[in-house]
């Protein structure tokens, strides 16, 4: 049976958090406040923002479907990315699963806090073998990372074989889908009854095109989430990105045109790119990016360089030799980047 308790690190659960002043101060209404040795000048600068993000939370859960006590709001995902090791993980003892290749940011956290990251490859099609993951799984592996869908290869993760690991193994399986607005596939924040041992994650930066104001978001069961709430920075997130935040949610015509356009968009330049000379292969993709096998991908980066287009080189990455990623742009962009490899010569 899962159970929180044993997998969360002693400290953390021995530790009383920090307790700001407008924690201590909750309910009747005030006028005057005078507890947290603020500045009364420069309004609304001069105040402390909500340690716990409340009204953005309660304009996001409609539109993520999740209640407002399963939500975390971060400094981007790369905050509850960090904090998943921070809560879990002991350093020098225990480790973690992922799959490869995968986003850079889990093993970069694993490295800075000490924690033996275990990396076991996709598929040589980049679909999730299930038991390959258990199977490096020990006493000591507290977490499990999985991306749907995965960067940088695009795919979504089998649901079935993401169901088995979530069922099978006894830790925390973190999914992040930062990519999940892309395609209409069921995502797994919507499971959080299901499954009492997943985290799942979620970001403004990709098609809500807020990647500047740098908010995550981690959906969990209300336990888990008290106790990113426990760990994190009291005032993780600022106000300027509340703010963005909240005006974002109330125009949500712009997100589904934004959706619709990236979509058509890849529908086109996939087979455009995949018709190419230089082009091998273009992988199926579920989200607004893809990866393509290309004759020689250093050398056609360093031309689309030359050109002023950047995209992002991952041939040396796991599986993805002479591959390059590509990002859906504007219809104007996405033609230069057709114009030049069409023009591209070697
Ligand atoms: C882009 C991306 C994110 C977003 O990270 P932020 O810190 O929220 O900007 C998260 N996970 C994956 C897999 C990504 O590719």
């Amino acid at each position: 049976m899962f159970s929180l308790d044993k997998l969360v690190r002693p400290n953390i659960q021995r530790l009383t958090p920090y307790s700001c002043a407008r924690d201590e101060f909750k309910g009747r209404a005030a006028k005057v406040f005078l507890d947290a040795n603020e500045n009364p000048y420069n309004t609304p600068f001069n105040r402390y923002p909500d340690p716990l993000q409340e009204e953005l939370k309660a304009k996001l859960a409609p539109v993520k479907g999740v209640a407002p006590q399963c939500i975390f709001l971060g400094n981007g995902s790369d905050e509850a990315i960090d904090l998943v090791y921070r809560i879990f993980c002991e350093p020098g003892r225990d480790n973690v699963v992922a799959i490869a290749p995968t986003y850079g940011m889990y093993s970069v956290c694993a490295d800075i806090n000490d924690v033996e990251y275990r990396a076991v490859p996709l598929r040589q099609d980049f679909t999730l073998d299930a038991d390959a993951l258990l199977s490096a799984t020990d006493s000591r592996t507290k977490v499990i990372w999985l991306c749907s869908p995965n960067n940088p290869t695009g795919n979504a993760l089998e649901r079935a074989a993401v169901e088995r690991i979530i069922k099978e193994f006894q830790g925390i399986v973190v999914v992040d889908e930062a990519y999940s607005d892309f395609n209409d596939l069921r995502p797994f924040r919507l499971d959080l009854d299901r499954f009492p041992n997943i985290i799942v994650l979620n970001t403004f930066s990709k098609l809500w095109a807020s990647a500047a104001i740098r908010l995550g978001m981690a959906f969990a069961s209300p336990e888990i989430i008290a106790l990113f709430n426990k760990v994190k920075y009291p005032y993780n997130v600022n106000i300027l990105t509340l703010k963005q935040a909240v005006a974002m949610l109330s125009d949500l015509q712009h997100i589904n045109l934004w959706r619709a356009t990236l979509l058509k968009e890849r529908s086109h330049l996939l087979p455009a790119i995949a018709e190419l000379p230089i082009c091998k292969a273009v992988y199926p993709t579920d989200a607004n990016f893809f990866l393509a096998r290309v004759t020689d991908a250093n050398d056609i980066y360093r031309y689309l360089v030359d050109n002023g287009i950047i995209v992002r080189n991952r041939s040396r990455v796991e599986l993805c030799d002479n591959c390059l990623r590509f990002t859906i742009g504007t219809p104007e962009e996405n033609n230069a980047l057709l114009g030049a490899l069409r023009r591209y010569r070697r």
